[in-house]
């Protein structure tokens, strides 16, 4: 049984499968040639604006990465003295500098910051510490041992 169709223009009975109209002689485009290229433009453009979006979601996670690690280390730069719990300087001192240097009770070591960690190499001997600040103080807290240590900051 041959398929009935019509003009979508003037709605006159198109016969076989012709490409143009015959009453007002516009082009007719086969079903399935607009579902075919149709749907694949929709579907090329939906994949961009995921891509796009995915995109710019790591971008925006790079960058606050960027900039938390980069707040981080530029807080630590100075001289931290260390207080005990009553808020008194019990002498321990570290200098944290720019070149990734640091000077602990004035002994000169290098450290370094990741992901909330500080590994801090002096006197031949590496410490790794999570660390975290608290208005002006520094928290130094020692992997596997349920210690802290406050420090309070001297310019
Ligand atoms: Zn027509």
């Amino acid at each position: 049984m041959e398929e009935k169709k019509f003009c979508p223009y003037c709605g006159e009975k198109l016969v076989g499968d012709v490409r143009f109209c015959g009453k007002c002689g516009k082009r007719i485009t086969p079903l399935s040639e607009i579902a075919g290229t149709g749907g694949n433009v929709k579907n090329t453009k939906a994949s961009w604006k995921i891509i796009g979006v995915l995109v710019l979601i790591a971008c925006c996670i790079a960058v606050g990465i960027f900039l938390y690690t980069h707040t981080d280390n530029k807080r630590i730069l100075g001289r931290w003295m260390q207080v005990d719990e009553s808020g008194e300087e019990t002498g321990n001192s570290l200098s944290f500098n720019e070149d990734g240097t640091v000077l602990s009770n004035g002994m000169e070591g290098k450290y370094e910051m990741y992901n909330g960690e500080i590994d801090i190499y002096s006197w031949t001997e590496a410490q790794t510490f999570e660390y975290e600040f608290s208005g002006n103080r520094l928290i130094l807290t020692q992997e596997g041992i349920d210690n802290q240590s406050v420090f309070v900051k001297r310019e």
